[in-house]
């Protein structure tokens, strides 16, 4: 029979948030055992995941305490400007910060991403990680769980974090309830190549047919400017749009930026999303905690999603460092309602106020666009809607994780 082998928790699932989470609890002392089936050479190849996210400055902090942020020198875009219209109206809604003020994000592109979290990994002696392995068995019990690996490896620990993201099986085998719906929406993204240059500017357009927005990228090695797109369909329209050549496409794109960038040029492949909402009503369970879209799944609109789930990695180590410190079982009922308590609502604001945006935004006719204009020009006449806004947007609001403001926990 094999060993079996312990660690402070398991975390099933080493995606951009579960990596974070065994990261964040190494660097604090906690050791953690990652299982995944991705085989992880795989999951930094080129063509694997083609997008780029908006890390909010808060969560940009955490990354500078777990060494994350050293790792992804010189391929962070800040983001010092965003830009709000209805159907390409310019300057309704704009949220600008001075270049010597703190930027409102940073764009990174996820391979990028990816690869820092693995070479941080590589350098944590605390993290070991099972990947490509499959669970065969799981026992989730009074004193501890216990995962059997195919090979017949066994891994326990005192807690299983699940951060295996929208379609988790483990969260749904363990009877958690999930409130979901499908957009009928499909997201296209990729990067281009563009003559004019961004200015560190996000430009944010809503179109009846679905939001279309333009995020700042670092240039690339032979001084090309490039920004990242993500271009909104409804779902019968897709695969339409998915036939089209790089040229056609390249057009159509040319035609949604109306000229704000330039000419443009494909740089990366084309992917498309389909794009749903989900919500779990609870994030714990006896033994289990869900983090990352394991928990919350909304529309890439706001470019909140992986920030949530990084919330979620801040909130859940601080809650089990300092269980740790005070002797407790990290899979005590009573720290594991600490988590629930701090995340559970913040992600459920976040996540509504995103699905309210998505359909607020959806509804065609003159009249709602005349409407969402004077809501987004009251919010540019009024600098306290306006600092809350990008206090929103940095990921300042609300009762901060220490790892979110910089500290150690
Ligand atoms: C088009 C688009 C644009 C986006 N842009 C942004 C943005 O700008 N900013 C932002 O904050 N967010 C953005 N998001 C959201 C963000 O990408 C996700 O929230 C984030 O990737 C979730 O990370 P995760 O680690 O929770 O899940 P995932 O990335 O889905 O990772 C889950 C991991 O679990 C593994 N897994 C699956 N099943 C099992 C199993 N049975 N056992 C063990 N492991 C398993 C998978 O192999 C994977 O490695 C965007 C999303 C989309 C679709």
């Amino acid at each position: 029979m094999n060993e079996t082998l312990r660690s402070d928790v398991l975390i099933s699932g080493g995606g951009l948030v579960g990596q974070t989470l065994a990261l964040a609890l190494a660097r604090h002392g906690l050791s953690s055992q990652i299982v995944d089936p991705a085989d992880p050479v795989a999951t930094i190849a080129p063509g694997f995941d083609g997008r780029a996210s908006a890390i909010a400055s808060a969560t940009w902090q955490m990354f500078e305490v777990l060494g994350i942020a050293d790792r992804l020198a010189g391929h962070g875009c800040p983001i010092h400007a965003i830009k709000v219209s209805d159907g390409g109206q310019a300057g309704e809604l704009d949220f600008v910060t001075s270049p010597e003020d703190r930027a409102l994000g940073t764009m990174i592109e996820n391979r990028r991403l990816r690869i820092a979290l693995a070479a941080g990994l590589a350098d944590a002696p605390l993290v070991r990680s099972f990947m490509p392995a499959e669970v065969a068995n799981r026992e989730i019990g009074a004193h501890g769980v216990t995962l059997t690996l195919a090979d017949g490896t066994r891994l326990a620990a005192p807690l299983l974090i699940v951060a295996e993201g929208r379609r988790s099986p483990t969260r749904d085998a363990a009877g958690f309830t999930i409130a979901g719906w499908s957009y009928h929406h499909h997201a296209m993204i990729g990067a281009v190549a563009h003559s004019k240059p961004h200015g560190s500017v996000a430009h944010e357009i809503f179109f009846p047919s679905g939001p279309f927005a333009l995020l700042p990228l670092v240039d690339d090695e032979r001084g090309r400017h490039r920004s990242a797109f993500v271009w909104t369909v409804s779902e019968k329209d897709g695969p339409g749009f998915a036939k089209l050549g790089d040229r056609g496409f390249t057009a159509e794109l040319e035609k949604r930026a109306g000229g704000l960038l330039g000419t443009m040029e494909l740089v990366a492949p084309r992917m498309t999303y389909p794009l749903g909402f989900h919500h779990s009503a609870s994030i714990v369970a006896d033994r289990v905690a869900l983090v990352g879209d394991a928990a919350h799944g909304i529309h890439p609109i706001a470019g909140q999603g992986l920030n949530l789930g990084l919330r979620d990695v801040a909130a859940l180590a601080e809650v089990l460092v300092e269980g740790a410190r005070l002797g407790l079982d990290l899979g005590d009922a009573a720290l594991l309602a600490r988590y629930q308590r701090w995340r559970g609502l913040d992600s459920l604001m976040v996540s509504l106020a995103t699905d309210s945006l998505t359909r607020l935004f959806g509804i065609p006719g003159r009249t709602a666009s005349a409407v969402r204009r004077a809501g987004l020009g009251a919010v540019q006449r009024l600098p306290a809607l306006k600092n809350f806004f990008m206090d929103e947007a940095r990921g300042e609001a609300g009762d901060l994780p220490r790892l979110l403001a910089g500290a150690e926990i």
